[in-house]
């Protein structure tokens, strides 16, 4: 078990742990746009909608992604951009895109890094604005070294040579379809280990379908429950309306978690939730929904390490850490809603 989890559910570095020993991405080695060029140009290849990735081979996954970048609506801001001509929404990312790092991790969940480490590979930029973001020199400043698909596909089994437990993929939902014809191209290189897809939960149930079949641990947050808090600090008012829909979208896919004899994940739904000061994450919505409208075997990683961090000070009530009192208020909840399986990070 990691250091700082208790409760069988216990322990955890949330993903937003800035990843300072990550192995710094190098130089690009071929231009994305050439890659999907070439992809695209291959017999059989035809411009399609919005079809389950999964099943299509790789030339018509490689059209489907040039048909949605033309007028993005990869995911809920639907900024209808260009991202092929280079033009940005609010994500920030065109065509290419940013990797900050990639490394071995051990400070993931327990089934998650096991004792070899998950394969985690930090992308840049973000499709939420949270004001106390730990990881805001990625997530909304974009660092990071320029990657195409040719390149995430060697990074992936770079990864699984040094024997990680699964390919753990931080903050990819601006970047679904690039990832998932990676994820394609991989495992015709041999890729066997699973994917996890470790969002912010802000993701449209569409672009969810189209990774069916593709992902095997979705690790999605659900931040808030109240639409003026997202709306608030992390510029979503639609937050707890789309995070809901997504959460069942993922649950349908993968089902509750699997975890094999020697304690790893091998499929299946692990949510987190990080506590806010003065509940502003709204825990026992959270909760309750999960309990009620996902399952009751549900495992939740329950996040209690906040700290004040980017533009939190300017927030008097996100300003400082949680209190004991705020932590059993909200830990409560899992009792109440028969919540039995996770982890839990002591304060
Ligand atoms: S992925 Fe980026 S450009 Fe596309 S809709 Fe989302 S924020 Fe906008």
């Amino acid at each position: 078990m990691c250091e700082g989890w208790a409760f069988q559910i216990k322990g955890i570095s949330p993903r937003l742990t800035p990843p300072k020993a990550g192995k710094p991405i190098n130089a690009p080695v071929v231009q994305l746009d050439r890659a999907l060029a070439s992809e695209a140009s291959r017999p059989g290849s035809t411009p399609g909608g919005r079809t389950n990735l999964c099943k299509t081979n790789l030339s018509n996954s490689m059209s489907i992604l040039i048909s949605c970048l033309k007028s993005c609506n990869i995911c809920p801001r639907n900024c209808k951009v260009n991202r092929l001509e280079g033009k940005t929404g609010y994500c920030k990312t065109g065509l290419d895109f940013n990797v900050a790092s990639y490394n071995v991790h051990h400070g993931e969940e327990p089934p998650i890094s096991g004792i070899n480490g998950s394969g985690t590979i930090f992308f840049a930029n973000c499709n939420l604005s949270c004001v106390f973001c730990q990881n805001y020199p990625i997530s909304q400043l974009g660092n990071g070294k320029s990657c195409n698909i040719e390149k995430l596909t060697e990074i992936m089994l770079e990864l699984e040579q040094k024997g990680v437990h699964n390919i753990n993929l931080v903050t990819p939902t601006h970047l679904a379809v690039q990832i998932a014809i990676t994820i394609k191209k991989a495992k015709l290189q041999g890729l066997k280990i699973p994917i996890v897809y470790n969002t912010n939960g802000y993701d449209s149930v569409e672009t969810l379908k189209t990774l069916d079949g593709l992902i095997d641990i979705y690790l999605p947050d659900a931040k808030y429950s109240k639409n003026t808090n997202s709306k608030k600090y992390s510029n979503a008012s639609n937050y707890w309306q789309v995070n809901k829909k997504a959460l069942i979208e993922m649950h349908r896919q993968v089902g509750e978690l699997k975890i094999n004899k020697d304690g790893i994940a091998t499929r299946g739904l692990i949510i987190r939730h990080l506590l806010l000061p003065k509940n502003i994450s709204g825990t026992k919505e959270v909760i309750r929904f999960i309990a009620n409208k996902i399952s009751k075997d549900t495992f939740v990683s329950f996040m209690a390490q906040y700290h004040p961090a980017y533009n939190a000070f300017k927030y008097k009530e996100l300003n400082r850490k949680i209190t004991a009192k705020e932590y059993s208020s909200a830990a409560q909840a899992l009792d109440e809603f028969g919540i039995t399986n996770g982890w839990v990070q002591e304060l």
